[in-house]
């Protein structure tokens, strides 16, 4: 095949960033996808509905101005002693979610809980508004290739104690995440990035590090990686795509501490072409990418098609001022 037809693509897990940067990183995000769901580590943290509507006016009109007709959802950061008030307050502006991001788990997420116990009434009052969780699923304090795993018990916790609350588990990145994902109920979904998809630890760490792939949760191995890849092409409505595509400023990239955040926007639909063509499975992109995760959330969804053809690119060194994913590597499938 040379050339795939399929719905407008949705990106349930991007982050935009803020200030200089928004505007190139938001068209670049934008363009070609019909939704996208925009993270909530800003700085301040996007925990009241002024901020969430102020954070979305900013991305519109961007969008509007580069006439990008794509719809964006918000998040709201789930933050320890937020309040239920606040809660309602995002829901009613419009969040699609609520996230959690443990205590010191990524960029920006110094404030997070600590235990979901630190926020027990947030949750409660996201379950009885029949709000959607979301979860960057990591335990702070156990070992990198650990956190994950770690992280597991204290999503059963969460399911036990809120028994109506729907739960994203985001960027799942072990074999033993999407067995979890496929034991839990229903309400229970996953999404999965492009670069856990076409990447191991061992293209971030051998050869030289390649920083661009330094992200959380960290690349894992090619074990965990055909699981990843079993859940994407399986058809299963509780695994879609998120890229968690989040630039940092090429320079940043390149001296230390290098900030986590891997910038897939520019190759995220090429990467993800050539691993469901290496898995016989381009049949079912589609689905991934355009179906499954705007059914879970229930979202409506247009007659829009992009076409992606069989046309080797070189990926540039430098994209939007950020270190994309794949730099310097040809990829085979492109957006016409
Ligand atoms: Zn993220």
């Amino acid at each position: 095949m040379t050339e795939l037809t399929i719905k407008q693509p949705s990106d349930f897990h991007v982050h935009l960033r803020q200030g200089d940067e928004l505007e190139a990183y938001t068209v670049q995000t934008a363009k070609h996808f019909e939704n996208i769901l925009v993270m909530p580590n800003t700085k301040p943290p996007i925990t009241t509905a002024e901020r969430l509507t102020a954070y979305h006016n900013a991305i519109q009109a961007i969008l509007v101005k580069h006439a990008i007709d794509c719809r964006i959802f918000m998040a709201f950061k789930l933050v320890p002693g937020m309040g239920e008030r606040a809660v309602l307050d995002c829901i009613r502006a419009g969040a699609l979610i609520g996230k959690y991001y443990p205590s010191g788990s990524t960029t920006n997420a110094e404030d997070g809980p600590t235990h979901p116990s630190d926020i027990k009434e947030e949750l409660r009052t996201l379950e009885q508004a029949q709000g959607i969780l979301s979860i960057h699923a990591e335990s702070p304090t156990s070992p990198e290739f650990l956190k994950e795993r770690d992280f597991l018990s204290t999503i059963e916790y969460i399911l036990e104690r809120y028994p109506k609350l729907r739960i994203v588990i985001e960027h799942l990145s072990t074999a033993g995440t999407v067995d979890a994902v496929l034991g839990w109920p229903d309400r229970v979904a996953g999404t999965i990035t492009a670069h856990h998809l076409r990447y191991t630890v061992d293209d971030l760490l051998t050869d030289g590090i390649d920083s661009s792939l330094y992200c959380k949760p960290i690349l894992k191995t090619e074990h965990d990686r055909k699981a990843l890849i079993s859940a994407a092409i399986s058809g299963n409505p509780k695994f879609f795509f998120g890229s968690d595509s989040a630039p940092h400023p090429f320079e940043k990239k390149h001296i230390f501490p290098v900030p986590a955040g891997a910038y897939t926007a520019p190759v995220r639909l090429s990467l993800l072409a050539e691993v469901f063509e290496e898995n016989d499975a381009l049949h079912m992109l589609e689905y991934f990418t355009s179906t499954a995760g705007t059914a879970w959330y229930g979202i409506s969804s247009s007659n829009s098609y992009i076409t992606l053809i069989k046309k080797p690119w070189k990926v540039p060194d430098c994209i939007d001022g950020a270190f994309p994913v794949a730099h310097g590597r040809t990829l085979q499938w492109q957006i016409v």
